[in-house]
């Protein structure tokens, strides 16, 4: 049986991240691994991001594998699993989704015939749960409650005070929708790069499944919009950084998300991971084409084309 992993979170959560990690230890153990990544925008920024350490990456992009793209999902498990060249599928998720449609399609019957769920982690970020509304409460519930661990980014061993008031903002979610986390959704507070040969041994030995609780429906394309822009010009790191900060001024529609590659003035690969509490900026391994997604509400696509184009 294949074993089906979900490394799921909201938008730049991380789980590009820690799949790179998670990627390098299942080399290690010559484990052989294909990769499902779903991207919500058009222009496929993850699946570059691991095209380095990977040729097996398959793509669905331009939605939600929770919403349009489920079905394709469905049709891609069956083809990677039946194949029987993989032990292990790594999914990632857009940061726009639904755990409760990942455990409709892992439950098919064809499927079933095939693979069975491995282990399902959800990566949260310190500032993800800053400023949310009750459509992503519901989403990071859903993500949530049926997990087998909830992984912290981006924190620091003198972080005390952040990952207690986090797994208080975690625990709060639970009690919004009565229920109370449990050991079964065991919170795991250390830096990544601390993450050791033990605890992917035991990251590996989870059977994922869903846990009784309350459904929410949602169809997320009527919810969210991405616009995928391909911008000429090149910019200064400062320069940049103003520009994405205005772009999530909400003077754009609610910018969530801003994610993808531009040019610097001295030609290099910028690669942009940002939202709106975390701009992050930094030369790019590999030179790339000049793509951009940006995700969110009521996106504003001429107005921030203008924005990019006239910096
Ligand atoms: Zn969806």
């Amino acid at each position: 049986m294949v074993k089906i992993d979900l490394i799921t979170g909201f938008l730049g959560a991380g789980k590009t991240t820690f799949i790179q990690r998670y990627l390098q230890w299942l080399k290690q153990k010559d484990v052989k691994v294909a990769i499902i990544e779903n991207e919500f925008g058009k222009a496929g920024i993850d699946c570059a991001i691991l095209k380095g350490q990977t040729d097996n990456i398959s793509e669905l992009s331009g939605g939600c594998i929770c919403c349009g793209l489920k079905v394709g999902f469905h049709d891609l498990l069956i083809k990677l699993s039946e194949s029987g060249e993989y032990e292990r599928i790594i999914v990632e998720p857009s940061g726009i989704f639904n755990l409760d449609d990942f455990f409709d399609v892992t439950n098919s019957e064809n499927v079933k015939k095939y693979a069975q769920v491995g282990t399902v982690a959800t990566i949260v970020d310190p500032t993800s749960l800053i400023d949310v509304d009750q459509a992503v409460t519901d989403m990071l519930y859903s993500q949530l409650h049926s997990t087998n661990l909830i992984l912290l980014s981006k924190i620091s061993t003198s972080d005390n005070n952040k990952i207690k008031t986090l797994t208080e903002s975690i625990d709060h979610i639970f009690w919004a929708n009565s229920t109370k986390r449990t050991n079964k959704q065991k919170i795991v507070a250390q830096p990544w790069e601390n993450l050791n040969d033990r605890f992917f041994s035991e990251f590996v030995a989870y059977s994922g499944h869903s846990l009784p609780h309350k459904r929410r429906l949602y169809d997320h394309t009527n919810t969210y919009n991405s616009s995928t822009l391909h911008i000429k010009n090149q910019f200064s790191v400062p320069q940049l950084k103003e520009i994405i900060n205005a772009a999530f001024n909400e003077q754009y529609g609610k910018v969530l998300r801003i994610k993808g590659y531009l040019t610097s003035q001295d030609n290099q690969t910028l690669l942009i991971n940002c939202t709106k509490n975390r701009l992050c900026i930094e030369i790019a391994k590999e030179s790339q084409q000049s793509a951009i997604n940006i995700i969110g509400k009521n996106i504003n696509r001429s107005g921030l084309n203008t924005l990019f184009s006239n910096g």
